[in-house]
């Protein structure tokens, strides 16, 4: 593999393709080194553990990446092309990604005791997380370079918007979950169309999802299908960024002071901060907003890292937010940058609290989300108890995900009611119990 630094991009841009008139090259994590951008996926002498990160061209980009040059743009991910590291915008899936709104929760705000809440509901993407943002990338960049195949290893909203996005565009993908994965989850890629690989548990120590996960780097090796995981492929943290770009120009006059992101392995609060910080690069927003990270108690080791410092010691993985409960998260470097980058922290959150936050949410708010995708919620909550957030701020919680798509966690809450008999006295009688 070719190291060429940025300059050696830079004089080549006229004869690049399209997307890389904008993108300058991938810098990886751990040593700092500059790569073209031919590379696959990690950092050739880090390995796993080099992630990169894409670079681009922000000193032309502030000439030409004006709001009146959006106006006529679509209201979805590819509004962003410039600042998307993909060749033209023609490959990402048609099926309206992104531009999720954002609304002023104010009931929400009382309860919690701030100034301002503001909600941007990720559950509004077409398979119903924020996952839809990387997917979309991901099978763009799949296409560009060629492949007819694309998988990962997921049992959850992964998975799910990479069988809608490679649907939608006609690739075909395969998805490896661990045999236990619940039925919804599976039918959900069953659906799309996609090949659903079951792996068992293996008798040596390792879960049925390391299992699975291993099983896929595996396969995309053999049978050389493009490989869709967040942690090794920097082009997908690229598609998350799209919510941060999002909030700053749809929040351009007034940013909030924090945006709250819930943390399993990092990618989804990297990508938020890494579109904050280029908005303002690029003179969007005068203000960058703090962002507070919130993770499970039962799966919290990028907080442990944040506060004790070091490198990250993997963790117990449990929590009822499954999407968010990561053992050994794989973008924790990225996440951790990006938060102090902001003046931001993290916070930890129990089960008991994330499911209290997904009842007010739903209750005061009118959103329904997935345990992870409410845990923000919990997390302000404690921050405004314990003087991180102030009551004079003004916060945005990204709601990750919608709840309607696994309701297993609320059937452990709700009592199905008695059915009655359908006459006046029944219902009299019921509605004094
Ligand atoms: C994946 C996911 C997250 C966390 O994203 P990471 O990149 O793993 O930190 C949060 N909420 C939901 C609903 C998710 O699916």
């Amino acid at each position: 593999m070719n190291i060429l630094g940025v300059y050696f991009c830079f004089d080549q841009k006229i004869s690049l393709p399209k997307f890389m008139k904008t993108m300058l090259g991938l810098r990886c994590v751990v040593c700092g080194k500059i790569y073209n951008p031919d590379i696959l996926y990690t950092c050739p002498s880090c390995g796993l553990e080099g992630i990169l990160d894409v670079l681009y061209d922000y000193e032309n980009l502030q000439k030409t990446f004006r709001p009146e040059n959006l106006a006529n743009r679509p209201h979805d991910i590819r509004r962003y092309e410039e600042l998307l590291p993909i060749n033209g915008t023609e490959r990402l899936p048609a099926t309206k990604v992104g531009w999720t709104p954002i609304f002023d929760a104010n009931k929400l705000a009382s309860t919690f005791g701030i100034a301002r809440l503001f909600i941007k509901d990720e559950g509004r993407n077409p398979t119903a997380s924020f996952k839809d943002r990387a997917s979309a990338v991901g099978v763009a960049k799949a296409q560009e370079l060629g492949f007819a195949d694309i998988a990962c290893a997921s049992t959850g909203n992964a998975a799910s918007s990479l069988a809608g996005a490679a649907a939608a565009t006609g690739l075909r993908s395969t998805i490896f979950v661990p045999e236990n994965a619940p039925e919804p989850k599976v039918m959900q890629l069953l659906i799309f169309g996609a090949r659903v690989v079951r792996v068992k548990k293996p008798a040596t120590g390792i879960t049925a999802y390391e299992a699975a996960y291993d099983l896929c780097t595996q396969a995309c090796e053999r049978y050389g299908w493009y490989n869709r995981n967040c942690a090794i492929n920097a082009y997908l943290v690229e598609g998350k960024k799209t919510c941060g770009l999002e909030i700053a120009e749809q929040m351009q006059a007034n940013p909030p002071d924090w945006v709250v992101v819930s943390v399993g392995d990092g990618c989804t609060i990297a990508g938020v901060g890494k579109g904050l910080v280029e908005m303002q690069r690029l003179d969007w927003i005068a203000k960058r907003p703090r962002l507070l990270g919130v993770q499970a108690e039962g799966a919290a080791p990028i907080a442990k890292t944040f506060f004790d410092g070091g490198e990250l010691v993997p963790s117990r993985g449990d929590s009822i937010a499954e999407s968010i409960a990561v053992s050994k998260p794989r973008n924790w470097r990225k996440a951790i940058q990006a938060i102090r980058e902001s003046q931001g922290t993290m916070i930890v959150v129990s089960d008991e609290e994330i499911l209290h936050a997904q009842q007010l949410a739903a209750r005061v708010g009118g959103v329904f989300g997935e345990p992870a995708g409410v845990a923000g919620f919990a997390g302000l909550k404690k921050a405004v108890i314990s003087g991180v957030i102030s009551n004079s701020a003004s916060v945005l919680v990204v709601v990750t995900g919608s709840g309607l798509k696994d309701i297993s966690a609320v059937r452990q809450m709700m009592l199905m009611p008695e059915a009655i008999e359908g006459e006046m006295e029944s219902l009299d009688r019921f509605l004094k119990d």
